[in-house]
């Protein structure tokens, strides 16, 4: 039997279902696992997504033709059954399962394996093939939990506060930045976000998940004082002249590159705090295992180094060609912002 997924130019490809999987370029029928914006793109002719993600694609395609599905519920197309389950990423996000005579797939998405207050939590699901991301897969990624690193950023908004100065994290708008809402301590001062994290915020709390107040940086009247406030803010505007306005400030990054010194250093910021919406390369080891699949098939991030590991393990493995990770990376927005410095420094 033909491979029920193949990579085409446009994107991953169902081939009996006549349909795309996060397409990179336009195609009629894309199933989006999630709204970051390398594996949702504009254009296509039609969309199909996780219901829990709905809000959030809307927000950030506009008025595109969505048709969702509730996890865990299943239609059949083309004689392909699809359903949409938890992957644990940012909320919405979802791994597709595929099934066709009797053969199943499942492809990931983007994923991680610790449990979030921000989203559901990564449903492992039986399979013949599994199609795994390997953004962190290295076996130098390991992450400690989340609830040790965002201790770690209430000390450093602490001790910032007691200075008199702002904290300011920079964060993915989407997904990260709520995670690390719903885990700081809140009566430490004021927290305050870029207009694109608390748009982003406004439709996590529609959607029913519950973070601290927050102010928009632009809906701020008067000339405010930022002092002992906590500000995220997506990586691109560091080193712009957005950041004026908060006067004095220490500055950090939470991302799962924060692991590579060279990153902290490269960007001139005080602190890098190892926060990653990312599994671990022990966490990518338990999810392939738990699907019980005997072919892996990994799309971004280390790609080769992974297969290899995994075909030393015993399983076939091999790798799609795509072109995830390229806008939502860490290490795009950190070069991204580098450059940004260097060209006005
Ligand atoms: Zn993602
Ligand atoms: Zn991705």
């Amino acid at each position: 039997m033909t491979d029920l997924v193949v990579a085409q130019k446009e994107g991953l490809y169902c081939v009996p279902g006549q349909f795309h999987i996060d397409p990179w370029q336009p195609v009629d029928r894309a199933v989006i696992t999630h709204a970051h914006a390398d594996h949702a793109r504009p254009g296509h002719g039609r969309y199909l997504a996780a219901a829990a993600g709905a809000a959030i694609l809307k927000a950030r395609l506009g008025n595109i033709h969505l048709e969702t599905l509730a996890y865990g519920e299943r239609i059949i197309h083309n004689g392909v059954t699809l359903s949409f389950h938890p992957a644990g990423h940012v909320l919405g996000s979802s791994q597709v399962r595929l099934e066709y005579r009797g053969e199943v797939w499942v492809a990931s998405g983007d994923y991680k394996m610790e449990a979030d207050p921000t989203c559901d939590a990564f449903e492992p699901l039986p399979c013949h093939t599994f199609i795994t991301e390997s953004t962190f897969g290295l076996p130098i990624y390991r992450w400690q939990p989340q609830r040790v690193i965002l201790d770690e950023v209430n000390d450093w908004w602490r001790s910032n506060a007691a200075e008199g100065r702002a904290s300011v994290l920079f964060c993915y708008a989407l997904g990260k930045a709520q995670r690390i809402l719903s885990g700081v301590d809140s009566t430490i001062g004021a927290i305050v976000c870029h207009g694109a994290t608390e748009a982003l915020n406004r439709t996590y709390r529609q959607c029913g998940i519950a973070l601290p107040p927050t102010s928009g940086v632009s809906d701020m009247r008067g000339k405010p004082d930022f002092r002992g406030a906590l500000v995220l803010a997506p990586p691109a505007a560091g080193g712009t002249p957005w950041m004026r306005r908060f006067g004095e400030y220490g500055d950090a990054f939470a991302s799962g590159w924060m692991l590579l010194r060279g990153a902290r250093r490269r960007r001139a910021i005080d602190r890098g705090f190892i926060l990653s919406d990312h599994a671990d390369w022990p966490g990518l080891m338990r999810a392939i295992k738990a699907t019980g699949a005997s072919r892996v098939i990994v799309t971004h991030g280390h790609v080769d180094i992974m297969v290899r590991w995994l075909q030393e393990n015993g399983l076939q493995a091999e790798a799609f060609s795509t072109e995830y990770g390229m806008e939502e990376s860490d290490n795009a927005a950190i070069n991204e912002s580098i450059a940004f410095k260097e060209s006005h420094a």
